[in-house]
């Protein structure tokens, strides 16, 4: 099938940013106008001369320095740091920015992106979770679509589509996999090391998402995105060990509409890319009868409190979803430093969220200075 499309991927190094560019290699229709990267740049090197961008952005300046030297015999301009990746989101003809970066480092460049009239393939949770207000009204203003790359929410987009009316949906059903301590308690989970919580049963993603899946962190970041994408706080989440079932939405008439498929993110990244069209894809067929029981289990939310934690910064609203993300996003570069204990990352959630007083409807610079203040509660603690 024929299809153009000319994309940016913030964060081409990742694991989403990898499986896009595997998209982009199949689909030579994808032309890949920009990417970025932190410090990997002898993968960065290697991606741009196979895609040929117009525009790369390395974050770390020195690192920038180094790949400008080895770039020096090709046509693409090496630009750097926090600006240069606001830079790169908003510039030339990409009609699609694949938001892959980790953290709060999304938040700006999504917005620049938007304000220069590009769709939005967000991977990037972080993102809506602290400027969900201004980034939906921004997307509003410029007319450009949020599509959602995360699993569950491509699920639940997927299953939106036969809604002509949003007042009929009655709640979303957020499936989770319950992640590698899925039936363990709190007292079983006190020696937990990063390479423990790096095994995940059922996805292959990056370290920060991976740690945060273990502690269910992740899926209250996803209720207040799917919060956000799909305007209500009725959000129910399931655990669902086989991720089959990638989400789905009860409507008022109790007909429930959901998505399924193998877990393999290359599917919803290729939609987020082609919507509203499908493209074939390869392999990763759904075999139902391999799945003869599929289960759902109530979340337990007294070991995994990050997601009590985060159905209370939803509802408190303002900075608060700011607060549960940035203090999570220290805590988890504690952890994996061996500087915090596995249980600690939602003690120091729950500390920073006591300590920051809330502001509602904050600015942007008001969102900046709170990641601020909830990382440096974490960090000396
Ligand atoms: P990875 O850690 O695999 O990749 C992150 C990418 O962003 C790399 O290119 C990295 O560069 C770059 N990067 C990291 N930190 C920064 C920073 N501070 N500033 C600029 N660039 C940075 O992450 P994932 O691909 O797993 O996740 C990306 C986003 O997608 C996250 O928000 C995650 O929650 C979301 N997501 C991921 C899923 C997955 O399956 N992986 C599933 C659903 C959502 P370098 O390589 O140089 O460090
Ligand atoms: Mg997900």
């Amino acid at each position: 099938m024929e299809f153009e499309h000319k994309i940016s991927v913030l964060g081409s190094t990742g694991s989403i940013g990898t499986q896009t560019l595997e998209i982009a290699r199949e689909y030579k229709g994808i032309r890949v106008e920009a990417m970025t990267a932190r410090k990997n740049i002898a993968l960065l090197e290697k991606q741009v001369r196979e895609f040929k961008p117009r525009l790369v952005c390395v974050t770390d300046e020195d690192k920038a320095k180094e790949l400008k030297i080895k770039l020096a015999d090709t046509d693409t301009k090496v630009v750097s740091g926090e600006e240069g990746l606001a830079e790169t989101a908003a510039s030339g003809n990409a009609q699609t920015v694949v938001t892959a970066v980790v953290g709060i480092s999304g938040l700006l460049p999504t917005i620049e992106a938007i304000k220069a009239g590009k769709n939005i393939a967000l991977a990037n949770k972080e993102t809506l979770v602290t400027g969900g207000h201004i980034v939906t009204r921004l997307a509003r203003e410029h007319g450009i679509k949020l599509l959602p790359v995360d699993s569950e929410h491509s699920a639940i987009f997927q299953s939106l589509e036969c809604c002509r009316d949003r007042r009929e949906i009655k709640r979303i059903l957020l499936t989770a996999s319950g992640g590698p301590f899925f039936g363990k308690k709190r007292e079983e989970l006190t020696n937990v090391k990063p390479a423990d919580a790096l095994k995940h049963p059922n996805w292959n993603m990056g370290a920060k998402v991976t740690i945060d899946s273990s502690t269910l962190v992740n899926k209250g970041l996803e209720v207040m995105e799917a919060r956000w994408l799909f305007g209500t706080e009725n959000i129910k989440v399931l655990v669902h060990r086989q991720s089959v079932v990638h989400s789905a939405v009860e409507f008022c008439d109790n007909a429930v509409i959901a998505q399924l498929g193998v877990p393999d993110m290359k599917l919803p990244i290729q939609y987020a890319l082609t919507y509203p069209h499908r493209l074939p894809m390869s392999g990763n067929e759904l075999d139902l009868f391999a799945y003869r029981d599929l289960m759902f289990e109530e979340p337990d939310t007294e070991t995994f409190f990050a997601l009590k934690l985060a159905y209370d910064a939803m509802k408190a609203g303002g900075v608060m979803p700011t607060v549960f993300n940035s203090a999570d996003e220290a805590a988890v570069d504690m952890f994996m430093k061996g500087k915090l204990s596995y249980l600690g990352i939602s003690d120091a959630i729950a500390n920073a969220m006591n300590k920051i007083q809330n502001k509602e409807n904050p600015s942007l610079d008001d969102i900046l200075e709170t990641d601020k203040a909830a990382k440096e509660i974490v960090y000396s603690m």
